[in-house]
């Protein structure tokens, strides 16, 4: 009788420890499987803007532009374009 009553604690904790394991694997698993179908793009971009009307505008980076930098003319008021920010923008596609 002290026996089963042993076995059956063990097979209990043994299912707890599996359930345990398992909440703490899911979340991982879950995404190591969601990273590999997914394809991510990193582009640089910048943010122009009219300072006089703000007017904005993103475009892609190009190389030696700066913030601050007169990148054109505003095609609404003609004043000059400067670029506000530059930052990366993440791009995913699913596979
Ligand atoms: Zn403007």
């Amino acid at each position: 009788m002290m026996l089963l009553q042993l076995d059956a604690l063990m097979t209990a904790l043994l299912i707890a420890l599996f359930l345990l394991l398992l909440t703490t694997l899911l979340p991982w698993l879950i995404s190591v499987t969601s990273s590999k179908s997914k394809v991510v793009k990193e582009e640089l971009v910048e943010l122009v803007g009219c300072p006089k009307c703000g007017y904005e505008s993103s475009r892609k980076y190009e190389k030696g532009d700066y913030v601050g930098k007169v990148v054109g003319t505003c095609p609404k008021d003609s004043n000059s374009l400067i670029v506000k920010a530059i930052y990366v923008e993440k791009h995913t596609y699913a596979q």
